[in-house]
C-alpha cells in the first residue's frame, strides 16, 4: 500500500488515538534544546549530581561534554553496577519476514527496493527456534519488517506462541499496533516491544518517510504507550542517530523514555542505539555524523539520565566497541546474530537488512563477558 499523499501528523482511520500529552512535551523540549548553549561548568555540575535534571541531561549530550567522556564513563560504570550488578543479558534476533510497505529513504528494505523478500512458515520458524534454543539462549526478539499484509497480526501471534514454547522472554520488533492487538500478542506470549522513532524532528521525519503507515509520526510515537496499555512488560526506544541532528534526537528519545517511565512506573524501559554511518567523503564536516565517540556519549548520557533503563548494544557495532560498553553502560548484548530471514537452521530465505560487524556466537560472547568479570544472564524475568 502506498500512502504518498497523507499528512505525516494526521492519524489514518484505522489508527487508535490514545489520551497522552507526552509527544507534546517531548517535542516542545526538543525544539528548545540548543546543544551548543552548554558550557564546561554545566557538564561539571551535572556530573556531581546523583539524579540528573532534564537540563543536566541536555548538558551531557552537548559538545561541551566531549572532553568529559572519561568522567562520564566512570560515573556510568558506577551507576550500572549499582542497578544491574555485573549482569549482562544475552539475546538474539530472529527475522521471520522482511516484507515492508513503507518507503523509508535510508533503508534497503523499503518497498521500492527489489531485494529478495521472504516469510518463514510456522514449520520453518520452529526449526529456527529450536536451533537458537540449542545455543542456550532464553530470550528472543522476533522481527518482521513492516507489512500488515504479508505479516498479519495473526501470523505474528502464531510465531510468538511458538517462540514462547522455547524461550522465557519473547520480544517483538514489528509495525506499530493498536492496544488490543498488543494485548493479543501479549496473551500469545510476547513480553516486550521495540519501536524506534528514527527521528523526532517532524519535518525531517516527513522528508524521509515518503509513504506507508510509518509516515504517520504520532501513531508511531505512541506505540510504546499502547503496548504498555495492552499489557506488555517492557518497551524499547531509539532514534536512528545521525538521520538528523543526533544530539536533539538522543535528547528527545531520552525524554520519550523518561516521561513514559513516569507514567508507567512498572514498565521495563530500554534503549537501542542504532546509528547512521558517516558518509564517505563527508566524514569531517557533517554535524550529524555519529562516530563511536559520539555514540558512546549518547549511551553514557542515557545511562546517567535514566540509571534503571536497559541499554542494548547492537551487532552493527564492532566487537571491540561492544566489549567496552558492556558493564559500563550497556546491559544487553545480542549474540549469534543473523539479519537475514531464517539462517540459524534453515538456509537463508530473504536478504539481510544490514551487515553485522560482530558475528560471534553465543558461546564466544558468553566467554568475553566472563573474561571481563561480567555475568552473562540468559533470563532476567520469568513469565508466570
Ligand atoms: S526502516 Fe523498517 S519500515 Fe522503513 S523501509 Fe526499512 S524495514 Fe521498512
Amino acid at each position: 500500500m502506498h500512502l504518498n499523499n497523507i499528512s505525516h501528523m494526521d492519524y489514518l482511520p484505522d489508527m487508535e488515538i490514545i489520551q497522552s500529552d507526552i509527544m507534546e512535551k517531548v517535542l516542545d523540549y526538543m525544539e528548545a534544546y540548543d546543544a551548543d548553549s552548554y558550557t564546561a561548568q554545566d557538564v561539571q555540575r551535572a556530573l556531581q549530581k546523583e539524579w540528573l535534571t532534564i537540563e543536566d541531561y541536555g548538558a551531557l549530550l552537548s559538545p561541551a561534554a566531549l572532553p568529559y567522556l572519561e568522567q562520564m564513563a566512570q560515573k556510568a560504570k558506577q551507576e550500572t553496577a549499582k542497578h544491574f550488578g555485573t549482569s549482562v543479558c544475552l539475546f538474539t534476533p530472529l527475522y521471520i519476514a522482511n516484507y515492508c510497505e513503507n518507503h523509508c529513504v535510508y533503508c534497503g528494505f523499503n518497498c521500492h527496493n527489489h531485494i529478495h523478500r521472504a516469510k518463514l512458515t510456522m514449520d520453518e520458524i520452529e526449526q529456527e527456534l529450536q536451533a537458537i534454543a540449542a545455543t542456550g539462549l532464553q530470550e528472543i526478539l522476533l522481527l518482521t519488517g513492516e507489512s500488515r499484509t504479508a505479516s498479519s497480526v495473526e501470523y505474528i501471534g502464531e510465531a510468538v506462541k511458538l517462540a514462547a514454547r522455547y524461550f522465557r522472554n519473547v520480544g517483538i520488533e514489528i509495525y506499530p499496533l493498536n492496544t488490543e492487538e498488543y494485548r493479543y500478542l501479549n496473551q500469545c506470549g510476547a513480553d516486550f516491544v521495540s519501536v524506534y522513532q528514527e527521528t523526532y524532528n517532524t519535518d525531517k521525519y516527513e522528508q524521509v518517510h515518503l509513504s506507508g503507515h510509518k509516515r504517520v509520526f504520532p501513531y508511531r510515537f505512541y506505540a510504546q504507550e499502547r503496548a504498555l496499555q495492552g499489557g506488555m512488560r517492557g518497551v524499547a526506544f531509539g532514534a536512528l542517530l545521525g538521520l538528523d541532528n543526533f544530539r536533539k534526537d538522543a535528547f528527545a528519545a531520552g525524554l520519550h523514555a523518561y516521561y513514559t517511565q513516569q507514567k508507567y512506573p512498572q514498565a521495563d524501559i530500554s534503549f537501542s542505539c542504532p546509528r547512521m554511518r558517516p558518509y564517505i567523503n563527508n566524514a569531517e564536516n557533517n554535524p550529524n555524523d555519529v562516530h563511536e565517540t559520539q555514540l558512546l556519549q549518547v549511551m553514557l548520557a542515557y545511562r546517567l539520565f535514566l540509571p534503571f533503563a536497559g541499554i542494548t548494544i547492537s551487532t552493527r557495532e564492532r566487537a571491540g566497541f561492544r566489549d567496552n560498553v558492556v558493564g559500563m553502560c550497556a546491559t544487553k548484548i545480542s549474540a549469534g546474530v543473523r539479519t537475514s530471514v531464517g539462517g540459524h537452521e534453515e538456509e537463508q530465505k530473504g536478504d539481510e537488512q544490514f551487515e553485522i560487524s560482530d558475528s560471534r556466537s553465543v558461546e564466544e560472547v558468553d566467554a568475553m563477558l566472563r573474561q571481563r568479570g561480567l555475568q552473562p544472564v540468559y533470563i532476567d524475568h520469568v513469565r508466570v
